[in-house]
């Protein structure tokens, strides 16, 4: 299709910043620019109607780290490495909620609790044995202990007696948060394309060419935040992780509060509008599971409903309203890749599971970078 001269002229003639992707990375990045450049013409290419990546299909938690997940990354990083990491998770919930306010994303402190099932005695005690070490390495972060032990009060089924509650923990509700986000960037000007999808590009030194389904363009400089899809553009260690998700009716005198971690972290689950939100199982089928497409599978599917049943809501009836499935990018470091790809390209992919607790701050890094 050709364009218009008047669809060329205004958006796609002299643009300063393009950047792929309109998840959390991607609009934070355009923000940042537009803050450090009042006048350019900023442009966000999407393939999606809607961000169609993770960002919009998360289970919003703002979290920093499970007990059994700062224990596993001692293993594998110094003690200062694994403060350093927790650090940026704090700091970037804070800018999170500096930039849109707590109102804006429904920001709730309720805490988050680690469940340890039955069979897993061993990494519970080492936990509860391990609990003053993690607590006095990371006060310095939170200002006080973040983790403490609690009661069974929600009678949860086939667990160990205790939770470890991180009480720093909060949750937010992610289409708030991402409706918020692109307000904000369409009041600042900033151009987004929706049903785009970026097919390649190429540096040419003084300008980048970026080709689209649709068509062809020339920017100043180029952002790539495309997360689990960044193979598809990039040469970098980043590989797709579907994650599957459900979400029950609402629930009368639902008395379940709070963001819940179970087996590993491979389950999660919280409370949103009288409903129970309970996400995870890729470690039943990785190899399936390692893929940009959605969707959801029987095998997954069938045994979240199974836990649900056993031991989320042993007692109360529920029915499942909705499925779903987000892409993650993810690899063998739990580190973002953030870099210059050439002299006028950058990219910031590979969030993990974390991006509501670092996305702020990823994408404002990657419009530093240019
Ligand atoms: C089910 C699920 C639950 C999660 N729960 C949590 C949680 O509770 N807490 C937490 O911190 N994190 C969670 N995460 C992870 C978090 O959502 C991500 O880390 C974060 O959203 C990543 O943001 P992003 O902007 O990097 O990527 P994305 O949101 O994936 O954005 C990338 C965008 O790029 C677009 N795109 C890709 N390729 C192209 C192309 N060629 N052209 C144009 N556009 C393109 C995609 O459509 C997408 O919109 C969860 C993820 C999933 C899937």
């Amino acid at each position: 299709m050709n364009l218009s001269y008047w669809e060329y002229k205004s958006w796609f003639s002299s643009v300063d910043f393009t950047i792929i992707g309109s998840g959390m990375v991607g609009l934070n990045c355009a923000m940042t620019l537009r803050r450090n450049h009042p006048k350019a013409k900023i442009l966000v290419l999407e393939k999606g109607t809607l961000p169609q990546g993770a960002s919009t299909k998360n289970a919003g938690f703002a979290c920093f780290g499970s007990i059994s997940e700062i224990l596993s990354d001692l293993k594998h990083h110094t003690e200062e490495e694994t403060v350093k990491l927790v650090q940026k998770r704090f700091d970037g919930i804070a800018l999170l909620r500096k930039n849109l306010g707590d109102h804006n994303i429904d920001f709730r402190r309720h805490g988050g609790h680690e469940l340890f099932l039955e069979k897993d005695n061993r990494l519970y005690k080492q936990s509860l044995y391990e609990l003053d070490r993690v607590n006095r390495l990371l006060a310095p972060v939170f200002g006080s202990s973040p983790f403490e032990i609690n009661e069974n009060t929600f009678g949860f089924k086939n667990i160990q007696e205790k939770y470890i509650t991180h009480v720093f923990e909060a949750q937010i509700d992610t289409g708030k948060m991402m409706t918020s986000l692109l307000r904000l960037a369409q009041k600042n000007d900033i151009l987004i394309l929706n049903s785009t999808e970026v097919k390649n590009f190429q540096d040419n030194g003084n300008d980048v060419i970026v080709r689209t389904d649709t068509t062809e363009f020339k920017t100043n400089h180029l952002f790539i935040a495309t997360n689990g899809f960044a193979s598809k553009l990039l040469d970098e260690p980043v590989k797709p992780a579907r994650a599957q998700v459900l979400i029950t009716k609402p629930i009368e005198n639902l008395h379940i509060k709070g963001t819940f971690h179970l087996d590993e972290g491979y389950y999660y689950f919280r409370n949103i509008d009288n409903r129970i939100l309970f996400g995870g199982g890729r470690n039943l089928d990785f190899q399936e599971e390692e893929t940009t497409a959605f969707g959801q599978t029987d095998i997954i599917q069938n045994h979240l409903e199974l836990v649900l049943k056993e031991s989320i809501l042993p007692s109360t009836n529920f029915e499942i309203d909705r499925r779903w499935s987000g892409i993650m990018g993810i690899g063998n470091q739990k580190k973002p890749i953030l870099k210059q790809i050439s002299e006028r390209v950058f990219c910031g992919v590979r969030l993990g599971g974390m991006g509501i607790a670092i996305g702020s701050l990823v994408g404002k890094e990657l419009a530093e970078l240019a």
